[in-house]
């Protein structure tokens, strides 16, 4: 392949310094050797040196941005976002759990008051017999209190 076509001259022009010499050869099927003698016979530097890119997440210049335009800054302050959201999930739902806890430990207190005092009771009116659900035999059921 001696000759270069119109458009291959083009394609040369239009990708010298935008690109490593290497990735023009392998575009134009050429040896790179081939590359920098046409190059520089037409006059076009093939150098390249990548500058730095616009990051748009942090408004920074970096070294390389993925297909999101964010740079690897910004995509681990990403990933440390993610961590963190997951986090506070999990520690929502470990307070949970404990609010649950002391609510069990309490209602179970609460509930073996209540049952201590159900017996005071029952054992009072056994004594007394004031138990209004069974009036003592024979006898006339008490005035409604009020
Ligand atoms: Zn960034």
């Amino acid at each position: 392949m001696e000759g270069w076509t119109t458009a291959e001259e083009d394609a040369l022009a239009a990708l010298a310094g935008t690109v490593p010499p290497a990735e023009i050869a392998g575009v134009l099927g050429r040896s790179v050797g081939a590359v920098r003698v046409k190059a520089s016979r037409m006059g076009v530097s093939l150098r390249y040196r990548q500058g730095p890119v616009w990051c748009d997440g942090c408004a920074t210049w970096r070294t390389e941005v993925d297909a999101d335009g964010l740079c690897p800054v910004c995509r681990m302050r990403e990933r440390v976002a993610a961590h963190r959201e997951r986090y506070a999930e999990a520690v929502a739902k470990a307070d949970m759990e404990a609010v649950k806890e002391r609510e069990r430990e309490e209602l179970a207190r609460e509930t073996r008051a209540a049952n201590r005092w159900k017996k005071r009771v029952q054992r009072a009116r056994e004594q007394t017999g004031s138990n209004p659900r069974k009036p003592p035999t024979g006898g006339k059921r008490p005035p409604a209190a009020g």
